[in-house]
């Protein structure tokens, strides 16, 4: 009954709408959830890469209920203690003088608001962002991201978004030698597209703060500081999406500190909350905010700064910290990479993997030489054949992760073990053992 209704009277993201079993969970706990019946699966991406700090924390529950108890929701010029102290919080772990919150309800609407933002303090319009990139699902958002998920909508995307190649390494369409050439050669790409656009016209640069759903797309070294060099030297502004990369999921407290570059708005979602209630902003320099010191900020939401997202996360915030998860997940981080490295050894078809922190890919191939991908990037579902079956062994296994087109994502949430990471990656190198049986 509970299927058929859900069935019948919702609707699913990006997917066919008949046919579908999704799994019914009943309860989830730490790194695991449990399907109405029992079946426990073990959550390796952290569902949407936002539970960051793993189920059913009772912290949260708490806080929420402390929150509900006193106010639940007041008009966004309205104060509370739990807006102004996650406030407080969220300068403090932010770098530089990203220390103004404007919160929004989730990460596209942040990616709205610091383009809306980024254009109204330089009068400019263009924004630059990558092609193998997603900010979100409003047309802004959609079409600021380079990721075929916005190519349906295409027709009606927003004007004045231009896309530039990632530093893919391992596709590099440079033919970079090392990752320094590589951070040299996209940078060089970018400042070339900059000056044909005519960087008087480019407002901002955005970028996630690492690469997330569109391949986890690792940075080489110094990629991030040539991107500001070239902002700077353009008077462009840089706007740094740690939606998903954000809280933790890198090993650090945001993708961006990995690279030593302090953008100019920086937008959050996702691990804000771990994703016990919806809430997104946007971190906005001291200078850029100022500006409207003395002339309105043409920017609001009905559940802008709602009291009880705010009191969520600070106490996700908190766990972070009791708990040590950030450092946990540089730890776990490590340990899946050297993990890989012992699977690569016997499994021929794993081409390539690439994790910062716990927010990392598993790329499959059908060749290590010519590189051919077991599925094609964007593929059509009659080129998903082997990914479709390695796909269900992971679903009869027990475990729950994306696969997409030729990637495997792994990134579980920050409390997980080496235990529950050996656990995952047995799952994943028997399911990956059907891909091997396609190498060529
Ligand atoms: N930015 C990045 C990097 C994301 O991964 C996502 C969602 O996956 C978004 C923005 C959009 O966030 P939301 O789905 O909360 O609107």
């Amino acid at each position: 009954e509970i299927l058929a209704t859900n069935l019948k009277h919702s609707i699913f993201s990006w997917t066919k709408q008949s046919g579908l079993n999704p799994l019914n969970i009943e309860r989830a706990k730490g790194v695991y959830i449990y399907e109405r019946g029992g079946k426990k699966i073990l959550d390796f991406s952290s569902q949407l890469m936002n539970v960051n700090i793993g189920h059913g924390h009772p912290k949260v529950t708490e806080a929420v209920m402390r929150q509900m108890n006193e106010v639940s929701y007041v008009h966004p010029g309205m104060i509370t203690e739990a807006r102004g102290l996650l406030g407080k919080k969220l300068s403090e772990i932010s770098p530089g003088s990203l220390n103004r919150a404007f919160f929004t309800n989730g990460g596209a609407d942040a990616i709205e608001h610091a383009i809306k933002l980024a254009r109204m303090v330089t009068g400019r319009h263009k924004i630059i962002s990558l092609y193998q990139s997603y900010h979100g699902a409003t047309y802004g958002a959609l079409t600021a991201g380079g990721d075929p998920r916005g190519l349906p909508h295409d027709s009606q995307g927003v004007p004045n978004i231009v896309h530039v190649e990632n530093p893919y390494f391992y596709r590099d369409p440079w033919h970079s030698k090392t990752l320094e050439e590589c951070a040299e050669n996209a940078a060089a790409h970018m400042e070339r597209i900059i000056k044909y656009e005519g960087p008087q016209y480019v407002a901002a640069i955005l970028m996630e703060g690492e690469s997330g759903s569109s391949g986890c797309i690792k940075y080489p070294p110094g990629y991030w500081k040539k991107v500001k060099a070239i902002a700077d030297k353009y008077g462009i502004l840089t706007i740094c999406d740690e939606v998903m990369s954000g809280f933790g999921r890198t090993g650090k407290w945001f993708g961006i500190d990995h690279h030593g570059v302090t953008p100019d708005i920086m937008c959050m979602a996702k691990g804000i909350t771990s994703g016990y209630i919806p809430l997104g902003g946007m971190m906005v320099k001291e200078e850029i905010i100022k500006q409207f010191d003395d002339k309105p900020l043409p920017i609001g939401l009905t559940y802008s700064a709602h009291a009880v997202a705010c009191a969520a996360a600070k106490a996700v915030i908190e766990v972070y910290e009791e708990e040590n998860l950030i450092e946990n997940a540089a730890k776990m981080g490590a340990y899946l990479d050297a993990s890989m490295v012992k699977m690569r050894e016997k499994h021929p078809s794993i081409g390539d993997f690439r994790n910062t922190g716990l927010l990392g890919v598993i790329e499959l191939v059908k060749n290590r030489e010519t590189k051919e991908p077991m599925a094609p990037w964007n593929a059509a579902p009659s080129e998903m054949e082997t990914m479709n079956k390695v796909a269900a062994k992971l679903t009869e296994l027990g475990l729950f992760t994306f696969v997409r087109w030729n990637w495997i994502f792994t990134a579980p949430p920050l409390c997980i073990t080496k235990e529950q990471i050996d656990e995952g990656l047995n799952i994943i190198s028997q399911a990956i053992s059907i891909a091997d049986q396609q190498y060529k």
